[in-house]
């Protein structure tokens, strides 16, 4: 692991941020080529998500007023227990601590987390001295908006954009569930004390999906059958490791329906591409105590690490109608989708009917208008003495018993108002890339030397392909540049480099992960023709300059 960030630092994919200013841990800068991984990434998922299952991508502010975070529950869930130093100041999380020392704090309450914390004579990691009782701390970093200060907060997640959006992105969909939509961008989180890189940051991005969908058809998902043979790698809440299709895991309730294990397919799927050994990825199961306050199952993508075991790389949960039904609280909004029904129903109903022959003489040219809103009322407003209250015109009016009856009517009922489900897959980018890099990395002997390889699938691979001439000389690095701007304007993301023998520069390519490198040599002279060597098995072609951007 320390030779995979050695390799990220020297050759400008990931670097520490304010290093001249001493830094600040949790935050991170993406150099040159991880920049260019991490957008490759980004653009592989989109293409799994947003082409492949037409969940349309939405950019929202990472800003949010303080409203959305108190109807999600950030406000007052999003918490983390934390013990301060009482000599140096530093804050810790007293879970943390005690996991270091082997404790299994999962279900603990805080008070049990203090009665452990004190047992075990647990004192500052930083300095010995000794430590606070526990606080609570929230994650989010809180801001003011404006000269007037409205309290906002660096969204912890990029998800309660979406819900927000719920009205206007089910008219954008023609008000048909199910349907998905996407967002990618940073997320916020003031970690405590973060001292794991890019696992733990407290600015991150996120690739989030969230799906909206009819809670009576969770069990169906259109596109189950072309998953459903695919095995996946369980760790069930029960702790009992098992591997099973799709299918299987569905069928023996195992996971809660088709929506959810569809998506821990499609994860896979991801990962695979991304470059994640396969046999390095798990799904496990969040047990009741650790689950997030929005979800009712959820599943975790694991993957094995060299440096910190199973990491944490994507959690697709089920949130049910959670975060709409508390929008719909909060913001007094409708946020519900129209279900029609296969058949229309005849539903009998109760309601209040006017009589205009009492009600004329008595409310005259204002009768029509009495009539129309005691029509409007709900029978079960008729107060005890048979009257009822109504307001015109902003003015409160009793209306007698006998000026109206109770009628029962059959009316034509279409369908009804529901609070969809959703089902979220979220993926953390930096994890992703930490993962891909960590595997990536791979070191062996070739005539005594040394060769390190960064076996990047060409499809994330920051250069597409490096050009080089085999000297410089007699016009051949002339040659190579016009085949490195032939390529590149042809959409190539391409290196040129003329430092050092080919055989160092070849090495170079190698350590980033270039797929393939280009060579210009004497023969290139006589029939136009190149070599193409590939990185992982340094295999050598020969093809025609002309046909050498279709081949590659
Ligand atoms: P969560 O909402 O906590 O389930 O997070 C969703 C995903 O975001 C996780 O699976 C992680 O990959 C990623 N993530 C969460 N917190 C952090 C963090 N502090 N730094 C980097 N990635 C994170």
């Amino acid at each position: 692991m320390e030779d995979v960030i050695e390799l990220a630092r020297r050759r400008g994919f990931l670097w520490p941020s304010y290093e001249i200013y001493g830094g600040a841990s949790g935050f991170y800068d993406y150099g040159p080529l991880g920049a260019a991984l991490k957008n490759r990434v980004e653009d592989l998922w989109r293409r799994f998500f947003v082409i492949g299952e037409g969940y349309m991508e939405i950019s929202s502010p990472a800003i949010g007023v303080e409203e959305v975070f108190r109807a999600s529950g950030h406000v007052s869930h999003f918490v983390d227990p934390i013990v301060t130093c009482e000599k140096c100041g530093e804050g810790f999380r007293a879970d943390h601590l005690l996991k270091e020392k082997g404790v299994d704090t999962d279900g603990m309450t805080y008070e049990e987390l203090d009665e452990e914390l004190s047992k075990r004579k647990v004192r500052c990691p930083a300095c010995g001295g000794g430590l606070s009782r526990i606080n609570t701390f929230n994650l989010m970093f809180k801001t003011g908006i404006g000269a007037a200060g409205r309290t906002g907060y660096l969204r912890p997640e990029t998800a309660q954009n979406i819900f927000i959006l719920f009205n206007r992105l089910y008219e954008f969909y023609r008000k048909k569930l199910p349907f998905g939509v996407a967002q990618l961008g940073r997320a916020y989180r003031n970690e405590i004390s973060p001292r794991q890189g890019l696992l733990r940051l407290r600015e991150f991005s996120q690739a989030e999906a969230e799906v909206f969908v009819d809670p009576g058809s969770k069990d169906r998902h259109p596109r189950f059958p072309e998953v459903s043979h695919v095995k996946l790698r369980l760790l069930p809440g029960d702790g009992e490791p098992r591997e099973l299709t799709a299918a299987e895991m569905v069928e023996k309730g195992i996971v809660a329906h088709q929506y959810l294990a569809y998506h821990m397919v499609r994860t896979y799927q991801f990962l695979r591409e991304a470059g994640i050994p396969v046999e390095r990825i798990r799904f496990r199961q969040h047990r009741k105590t650790e689950m997030a306050h929005y979800a009712c199952d959820c599943w975790d993508a694991e993957v094995l690490t060299e440096r910190y075991g199973w990491v944490e790389v994507v959690g697709i949960a089920d949130r049910t109608d959670y975060d709409l039904r508390s929008h719909i609280r909060e913001s007094g909004v409708d946020l519900k989708a129209f279900l029609r029904f296969d058949t229309p129903k005849r539903e009998k109903r109760v309601i209040l009917e006017p009589d205009m022959k009492r009600l004329g003489p008595v409310y005259k040219d204002k009768a029509k208008e009495v009539g129309e809103l005691i029509r409007a009322s709900d029978p079960g407003k008729v107060k005890g003495d048979g009257s009822i209250d109504i307001v015109v015109e902003g003015e409160r009016l009793n209306i007698e018993k006998g000026m109206f009856s109770k009628k029962t009517v059959e009316e034509r009922v279409e369908g009804e108002k529901i609070i969809p489900h959703v089902i979220e897959p979220s993926f953390g980018i930096d994890r992703i890339i930490y993962c891909i890099l960590e595997s990536a990395r791979t070191t062996e002997e070739r005539n005594g030397e040394e060769r390190t390889v960064l076996r990047l699938k060409p499809a994330i691979a920051p250069y597409d392909v490096a050009v080089f001439s085999l000297v410089s000389k007699e016009g051949l690095d002339e040659k190579a540049f016009e085949v490195f701007e032939m390529l590149r304007e042809k959409g190539f993301l391409a290196l040129y480099d003329t430092s050092g023998t080919i055989g160092r520069r070849y090495a170079r390519a190698d350590e980033i992960g270039v797929p393939y490198a280009v060579t210009v040599d004497f023969q290139t002279l006589e029939d136009d023709t190149v070599t193409i060597r590939d990185r992982d098995t340094m295999k050598q072609e020969r093809v025609k300059i002309a046909d050498l951007a279709e081949r590659l």
